[in-house]
C-alpha cells in the first residue's frame, strides 16, 4: 500500500529520472525508509521493482552508494541505464577492461560517482576496503540478499564480508530480496545487521478487500451517477483526467443531492487545503479530483473510487483505487476506459519529450494497463501478475462476478487489418468502420473506398461493436494511433502473425455488446 509521503524531490525523481509516473506497491514506504538512513530488510517479488528502491534513495543521500549484486549482467544493465538517465554510475566486476575501471576510480576520488556496483568477490581485496573507507560513502545496498544463507542453494561466501563492511564505514544498510523463508530472513538479519532487527518489509501486494471492476466509457457522467447513486453517504474519490472535467462531475452529483466537491492542481492553496480537510472530517463526501489529490490523503474509510478517465499506468491505478478501502472493509472501485482515452494517452507518449526507449516502455505500460482493462480471467490475477506475484481467481472482482464471454475475433481482426491497410494506414477508426459496414459517406466515396474488396464486408457487425473490436485491438497493440498522421490507424508487428493466420485472437463479447451503438464513441 502506498503511502504517499514521499515528498515533492522524491516525486519529481521518481517522473525525471526514472519516468515513472507512481510508484509501485510498496515502493515509496521502502525509498522513504532507505532514504532516511534507516537499515532496512524488503521482500519483493521478482519484477516487483526492487532496484528502484536503492537506486532513488542514492540520489536523495550524500555521497556515494554502494550497490553490492552477484549477477553482472544486471549490474552492467543498471550503470548503463542509470547513465542514460544522466546518473554518476559505475561498476567494478571482473568483466571491466582497465579503462572502465580507471574512469569508475577516477569519478569516486572526484567524488562525482553516485552509484557504484561492486561483486560481491571485491570485498575479499583489502583495497577496495580502503578505497570504499575513503570515499565518502553514505549507503550499503544488497542485491539477492538472500545469497549470504548458507540455507538457500544461492549462497555466495562474499557475501558473508558485507557485514563487516557494514561496521567498518558505519552506514545505513538495505538488503532486498524475493526470498522471504524464515531461515533465510534470520539469516539475513544476523549475517548482515548483526542480529539487530533492520525494518522490515514484506507484503503481498493483493488488497483483497478492494473490488475491482472497469467499464468501458459510455458516457462517463452518467456512469459515474450511477455508481456514486448505489453508495449514497459513502466517502468516495472520482479521479477525472481534466480539471474541467472534476467541476463538472462534482456539480451533477451534488444536482443529483451528493456532498460533491472537486480539487485539482490550478485550484489556491487554501481552497485545496479546505477540501483536504473537509473530507478527512465528514462522512459521506465525494472529491472529484486530478492526481493531484492523493498526496497526504490518509482517510482509512474511503468506501470507493471511481476514475472516470482511465489512469495513466497500472502503477497510478493501484495507487489511486489503493486509498480505498485502508480500514480492511470492503471497498468498491470502478474503472471507466474507452478509445479517446487511448488515443490521448498514446499522442501524449509520442509528442511528450521522452527519448524513444522510453516511448516505447511507456507504450509497453499503456498496454499493460489496457490488457488488465479488458482481460479475459480475474482482474486480480492479473494485476497481481503485473507485479510478478502469483495468485487464485479472487471472487472479489468483476469478471469473476460475471465471467467474460469470449468469441473467436481472428476474422473479425483480419477485416479490420485488411481495410486500414488497403487505405494506406491513413485514417481512424470511424472511417474504417464506415467502409467495413458499407456506409457510402462522402469521404467514402470521394477517395473511391467503396471500391475496395473489403467495403461492405464487415456488414455482420454493427458500429457500436466495431468500435469495441478497434478499441480491443488498440488495447492489445495490433493497432497504433500515428500522432503525426491525426491518430491515423498504423498496424503493429504484433498483428502480422494473425493477418498471416499464423495466430488467433479471442475478443470478449460482453465488451462488444455493451458498447452499444447509443453513443458513437469513436469518430
Ligand atoms: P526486480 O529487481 O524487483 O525484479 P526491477 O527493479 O528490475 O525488479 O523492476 C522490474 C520492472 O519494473 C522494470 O522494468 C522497471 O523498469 C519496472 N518498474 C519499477 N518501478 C516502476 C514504477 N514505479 N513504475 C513503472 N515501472 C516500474
Ligand atoms: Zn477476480
Amino acid at each position: 500500500m502506498p503511502r504517499d509521503t514521499d515528498g515533492p524531490s522524491v516525486q519529481g525523481l521518481l517522473k525525471d529520472i526514472f519516468g515513472f509516473d507512481a510508484f509501485r506497491p510498496g515502493q515509496g514506504e521502502i525509498v522513504e525508509a532507505v532514504a532516511a538512513g534507516e537499515n532496512v530488510l524488503a521482500i519483493m517479488p521478482t519484477g516487483g521493482g526492487k532496484s528502484l528502491c536503492f537506486q532513488l534513495p542514492a540520489l536523495v543521500r550524500p555521497g556515494v552508494t554502494v550497490v553490492i549484486s552477484p549477477l553482472i549482467a544486471l549490474m552492467r544493465d543498471q550503470v548503463r541505464g542509470l547513465r542514460e538517465a544522466g546518473v554518476a554510475a559505475g561498476a567494478l566486476t571482473s568483466g571491466n577492461t582497465q579503462d572502465e575501471t580507471d574512469a569508475v576510480w577516477d569519478m569516486l576520488h572526484a567524488g562525482e560517482l553516485k552509484l557504484l556496483y561492486l561483486a560481491p568477490e571485491r570485498l575479499a581485496s583489502a583495497g577496495t576496503q580502503r578505497m570504499l573507507a575513503q570515499a565518502g560513502v553514505s549507503l550499503i545496498a544488497v542485491d539477492e540478499a538472500h545469497c549470504v544463507s548458507q540455507w538457500g542453494h544461492d549462497f555466495r561466501p562474499d557475501y558473508l564480508r558485507i557485514g563487516e563492511l557494514r561496521r567498518a564505514l558505519g552506514v545505513p544498510l538495505a538488503a532486498f530480496t524475493a526470498t522471504a523463508d524464515v531461515e533465510t530472513q534470520e539469516e539475513m538479519v544476523s549475517r548482515l545487521f548483526d542480529g539487530a532487527a533492520p525494518r522490515t518489509f514484506l507484503r503481498g501486494f493483493d488488497r483483497p478487500n478492494i473490488h475491482l471492476a472497469f467499464q468501458p466509457k459510455d458516457g462517463p457522467r452518467a456512469q459515474v451517477l450511477a455508481f456514486g447513486g448505489a453508495r449514497r453517504g459513502q466517502s468516495g474519490i472520482v479521479y477525472c483526467g481534466t480539471r474541467a472535467k472534476t467541476e463538472g462531475i462534482a456539480r451533477a452529483l451534488r444536482e443529483d443531492g451528493h456532498s460533491a466537491c472537486h480539487y485539482h492542481g490550478g485550484m489556491e492553496a487554501d481552497d485545496r487545503r479546505h477540501v483536504e480537510e473537509r473530507f478527512a472530517r465528514e462522512d459521506g463526501l465525494i472529491v472529484c479530483a486530478t492526481v493531484a489529490f492523493g498526496m497526504g490523503v490518509d482517510k482509512p474509510d474511503i468506501r470507493w473510487v471511481a476514475h472516470a478517465d482511465l489512469p495513466k499506468s497500472i502503477e497510478s491505478y493501484y495507487q489511486e483505487i489503493g486509498r480505498a478501502g485502508r480500514d480492511g472493509a470492503p471497498a468498491e472501485t470502478m474503472t471507466l476506459y474507452g478509445p479517446e482515452d487511448i488515443r490521448l494517452r498514446r499522442t501524449q507518449i509520442d509528442e511528450g519529450m521522452a527519448p524513444p526507449e522510453r516511448r516505447a516502455a511507456d507504450h509497453g505500460r499503456l498496454n499493460a494497463l489496457l490488457g488488465l482493462a479488458e482481460a479475459l480471467g480475474c482482474r486480480r490475477q492479473a494485476l497481481l501478475a503485473y507485479f510478478g506475484e502469483t495468485a487464485e481467481p479472487c471472487g472479489n472482482c468483476d469478471l469473476c462476478d460475471t465471467p467474460p464471454e469470449v468469441f473467436d475475433g481472428t476474422e473479425a481482426v483480419r477485416k479490420a487489418l485488411s481495410a486500414a491497410l488497403r487505405t494506406q494506414e491513413s485514417f481512424g477508426a470511424g472511417h474504417l468502420i464506415d467502409i467495413l459496414t458499407g456506409r457510402d459517406t462522402d469521404k467514402v466515396t470521394q477517395r473511391g473506398h467503396d471500391k475496395l474488396p473489403t467495403f461492405g464486408v464487415g456488414k455482420d457487425l454493427s458500429k457500436g461493436q466495431w468500435q469495441a473490436v478497434f478499441r480491443q485491438m488498440m488495447g492489445r497493440d495490433l493497432i497504433r494511433p500515428d500522432a503525426e498522421r491525426h491518430g491515423a490507424l498504423v498496424m503493429t508487428d504484433r498483428a502480422l502473425p494473425i493477418l498471416r493466420g499464423e495466430e488467433r485472437v479471442s475478443l470478449r463479447k460482453d465488451v462488444l455488446s455493451k458498447a452499444a451503438d447509443r453513443r458513437p464513441a469513436v469518430k
